[in-house]
């Protein structure tokens, strides 16, 4: 009689135990279907119109495709010709990119983006001039593009030029080594890669010189129709960082601003 019991017991055990493998390998073998709710979150795909509303949601939007950049999970988006298509009238860029011309950053790839999602102004260490202003100005008020983003890099050629301070810089280059010379001097005192020190140094002045350019960008920015931050690429990981010292006191929107 206890006999049979323990084979009972024995037996309950092990069906329980079966059933529980069963159900773990059927879990397993579920697909997320490509463009799921759960795909989705899984690869940080944050909404393109949500984005381009707000410069906010355009921030975690090139964060997202940066992170599946560097995990090495993109998913190349917007790249076909679909959107070829649905772009033949007209684009809204939800992001303005000021970077380095730098073969190192190509912009749609280390975000992860598509056709029409970024409007793009690339010179070496991502210097502006009128051309480049009128650009920047061309996408807010034409394009309504509300997020501009200054990106440097880590190793810029152009800011370590700055800071080795070449005495018979020829033809045009000499522009870009004024521009970027102030920044090199504000941080020379401070310990650490000179040249990468002065690559955020020059990224944070060039954000505050845009968000103070008239006549356009200066009043959108502090009406808080538009966002103008800075970040930098990391040539080593891929990874960008967005600095925190241009992400406080951002000024807010005001209601009824588009
Ligand atoms: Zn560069």
């Amino acid at each position: 009689m206890k006999k049979s019991i323990l084979f009972l017991m024995c037996l309950s055990i092990g069906l329980s135990t079966y059933s529980q493998e069963k159900q773990v390998k059927k879990n397993k073998s579920k697909k997320i279907e490509i463009d799921s709710v759960q795909w989705k979150k899984e690869h940080y795909v944050i909404n393109r119109d949500s984005a381009y509303a707000d410069p906010r949601i355009g921030i975690k939007k090139l964060m997202g495709g940066n992170k599946r950049f560097i995990e090495g999970r993109t998913i190349k988006p917007r790249q076909d010709m679909n959107t070829i298509k649905s772009l033949e009238n007209g684009q809204e860029p939800f992001a303005t990119i000021v970077g380095c011309s730098d073969s190192r950053v190509p912009n749609e790839m280390i975000f992860d983006q598509g056709l029409g999602d970024l409007f793009i102004i690339r010179t070496a260490g991502q210097v502006s001039a009128a051309a480049s202003y009128g650009s920047m100005e061309f996408a807010v008020l034409k394009l309504k593009t509300k997020l501009i983003v200054v990106l440097g890099h880590t190793e810029c050629g152009a800011v370590a030029a700055a800071v080795e301070r070449p005495e018979d810089v020829p033809g045009h280059i000499v522009t870009l080594i004024n521009e970027i010379k102030p920044a090199v001097a504000k941080c020379a005192h401070l310990p650490g890669n000179h040249v990468n020190n002065a690559v955020r140094q020059n990224v944070v002045d060039q954000v505050n010189n845009l968000r103070d350019l008239d006549p356009i960008l200066h009043k959108k920015y502090l009406n808080g129709e538009i966002l103008i931050v800075g970040a930098v690429y990391d040539i080593h990981t891929g990874k960008v960082e967005f600095l925190p010292e241009t992400l406080n006191n951002l000024p807010q929107p005001k209601k009824n601003t588009k």
